[in-house]
């Protein structure tokens, strides 16, 4: 049985921890830290590479050009962006939007960790070959649109990430846009699945 008031305090601590960590180099690039928002109940959490320039400034994920098109993808299939929870694998932006380092992962990763297990979600969706990678092995291009098994009962079901997009705009059949279009409304259907048996 899931504590809510025990969880969202446990969320506050995690959160209070990143805001004062300096356990990698960028912490000293950040302008902000970026732990991750929205709802900590939600059965599918997303999670990204690492915050970038307009996130940096704001302290929330996926707010600049990138962030508006995941809005956009997210709505096509009928998804409410804050009745979601959205990460990154790294908490603080890596300068010029660079790749973060291993270390820099492994320094952070204690913190998706700890986000994961509080809200104990049955669907990750990894955004991108980084995020992938953190989770599994694969390539992104091959691994997208498909549920895999991860630990517990949890599920991955990797996603194209939206800067990919943004690079790729081409709306053909088969193109990375078109494939994710087809990818959010398999997972709608999957967590409207998990929210009927809920109920
Ligand atoms: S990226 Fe993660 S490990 Fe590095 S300083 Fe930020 S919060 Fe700490």
């Amino acid at each position: 049985m899931k504590d809510d008031k025990k969880d969202e305090k446990l969320m506050r601590v995690v959160e209070e921890k990143i805001s004062i960590c300096t356990a990698c180099p960028l912490s000293q690039t950040r302008t902000n830290v970026v732990p991750g928002e929205g709802n900590i109940h939600s059965p599918v959490i997303f999670v990204g590479e690492g915050p970038g320039e307009d996130e940096d400034l704001s302290g929330r994920p996926f707010v600049g050009k990138a962030g508006q098109l995941f809005d956009k993808i997210l709505e096509s299939a009928g998804f409410v962006r804050k009745t979601l929870y959205i990460t990154n694998i790294v908490k603080c932006r890596p300068p010029q939007n660079r790749v973060p380092s291993s270390e820099e992962i492994l320094s952070c990763s204690h913190f998706l960790m700890a986000q994961i297990a509080i809200i104990n979600p049955q669907i990750i969706v990894p955004l991108g070959a980084t995020a992938l990678n953190f989770f599994m092995s694969g390539s992104i291009t091959e691994s997208r649109g498909k549920f895999f098994e991860w630990k517990g009962n949890i599920r991955i079901f990797p996603m194209f990430h939206p800067s990919y997009l943004l690079r790729n705009q081409s709306k053909e059949s088969g193109s990375p846009k078109a494939l994710t279009w087809d990818d959010i409304r398999i997972l709608k259907k999957a967590y409207d699945e998990i929210m009927t048996q809920g109920t």
